[in-house]
C-alpha cells in the first residue's frame, strides 16, 4: 500500500502532483471542497504518515493534531519560522527543509533587488514608458556600487552567496549574526553597528521571535539617508511602519524588499513610495531552484518510507 500523504500550501504543479502520486495516496488539502476537506478530516486523515508544506505555510500544532499518524513533515523551502518544531519533536515527527539547493538563485535575486534599488531601475523603466525622455525631463544621477561596504544580518548560506556576489562589484562586506562566522574580523559588535558602518543592509536571517522587528527604526537611522535596505529573508525581520517612515521621511534611501509582514498583502504606502523595489517573494522562484526542491523533498519522503537516513533533515 502506498504511504498517504497531505499537501499543504499551493506550490507543487500539477505534473508535480501526478508524479508524487505514482507513489504515494495524495491528499491536495487546497484542492478540496469544504465538504470534502471536512470529510477528509473526520476519516481519512487518520491513515496520513507525511505531510507536505511550503516554507510560508508551514504547520503549526493544532493542524499537526489533526493527523494523529504523522510521522515526517517534508518542507518546500528553507525558513522554518511557519513550522512548530517543539511541537513536532515532541511528537517524535522528523522535519526535513530543502537547504542549499536554492541558495545561489535567491542570492541573485537579493543582487538584483540592490542594483535595482541603486541604480534606480524601476524609475528608469516608468520614465521611458510614460515618454519623459524627448520631453528631455532632468534625472538624478544614481550612486556607483564600487567602493561601497554591504553589511550582511544572517551570514549564512544566502548571506554568503550574497557576499561572494557583491565582492564582484568592488563592494567590501561587513556582517552580524549571533556565532562569531568564517571571518571573524568583519564581524560587528550588533547590528545597529553593522547598519552604521553600511551603505547597504541586506537582511539574510531566518524570521521567528528571535529576528522579529530586530531591524527598527534606529537601525534604519542609522543606515542612513543614502542608505539601502534589501530584504530577501523574512518580512517578520523589519518593522515595516518604521521602514515606511524612514523611507517617506527620506531617513532612509531605499528600499528594495522581496519579502512583508503580511503576505500578499503589501501595505499601499510602501508601493506608492518612488524609493522602493518591490518583488513578490519569489527568491526560489526558478524553473532549476523549484526542481531541485521538489526533488529533495521527495527524496525526503522515500528515504523515510525506506528506512534510508534522510537528506537534509532539520532533525530526526
Ligand atoms: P542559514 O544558512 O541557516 O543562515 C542563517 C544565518 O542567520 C546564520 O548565519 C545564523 O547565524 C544567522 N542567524 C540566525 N538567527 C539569528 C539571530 N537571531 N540574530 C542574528 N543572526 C541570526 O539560512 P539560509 O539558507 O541562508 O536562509 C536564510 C533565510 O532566508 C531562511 O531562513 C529563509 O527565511 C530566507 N529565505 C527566503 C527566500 C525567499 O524566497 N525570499 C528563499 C529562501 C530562504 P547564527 O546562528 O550564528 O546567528
Amino acid at each position: 500500500m502506498k504511504p498517504e500523504i497531505a499537501v499543504l500550501g499551493n506550490v507543487w504543479p500539477d505534473a508535480a502532483l501526478s508524479a508524487l502520486a505514482l507513489e504515494f495516496t495524495c491528499h491536495v488539502i487546497g484542492r478540496m471542497a469544504p465538504a470534502e476537506r471536512a470529510r477528509f478530516f473526520e476519516g481519512a486523515a487518520r491513515q496520513v504518515r507525511a505531510v507536505l508544506t511550503s516554507g510560508t505555510v508551514g504547520i503549526d500544532a493544532a493542524t499537526a493534531a489533526r493527523f494523529p499518524g504523522l510521522e515526517i513533515v517534508a518542507v518546500h523551502g528553507v525558513g522554518l519560522d511557519a513550522v512548530d518544531l517543539p511541537a513536532m519533536a515532541a511528537r517524535g515527527i522528523v522535519v526535513t527543509n530543502t537547504p542549499d539547493v536554492l541558495t545561489e538563485d535567491v542570492a541573485d535575486l537579493a543582487v538584483s533587488l540592490l542594483l535595482a534599488a541603486s541604480r534606480r531601475l524601476p524609475q528608469l523603466d516608468r520614465y521611458v514608458r510614460a515618454g519623459h525622455w524627448p520631453e528631455k525631463r532632468p534625472l538624478l544621477p544614481s550612486r556607483s556600487l564600487r567602493g561601497k561596504t554591504a553589511g550582511i544580518y544572517g551570514y549564512g548560506r544566502i548571506g554568503q552567496a550574497v557576499a561572494g556576489r557583491l565582492r564582484g562589484f568592488g563592494i567590501d562586506i561587513r556582517y552580524f549574526q549571533r556565532s562569531e562566522g568564517p571571518e571573524p574580523r568583519r564581524r560587528s559588535a550588533s547590528l545597529r553597528e553593522l547598519a552604521a558602518a553600511s551603505d547597504y543592509l541586506v537582511v539574510c536571517t531566518p524570521g521567528g521571535p528571535d529576528t522579529r522587528h530586530a531591524v527598527d527604526a534606529a537601525v534604519l537611522e542609522a543606515l542612513g539617508p543614502e542608505g539601502i535596505l534589501v530584504n530577501i529573508a523574512r518580512g517578520s525581520v523589519v518593522d515595516e511602519a518604521a521602514l515606511i517612515e524612514a523611507l517617506s521621511s527620506g531617513r532612509l534611501g531605499a528600499a528594495a524588499l522581496d519579502v512583508f509582514e503580511d503576505e500578499p498583502h503589501v501595505p499601499a504606502a510602501l508601493c506608492a513610495l518612488d524609493n522602493t523595489v518591490l518583488s513578490p517573494h519569489v527568491g526560489s522562484l526558478t524553473v532549476e531552484a523549484r526542481l531541485a526542491m521538489r526533488t529533495l523533498c521527495f527524496d525526503n519522503l522515500r528515504a523515510h518510507f525506506a528506512g534510508r537516513p534522510l537528506l537534509s533533515p532539520v532533525f530526526a
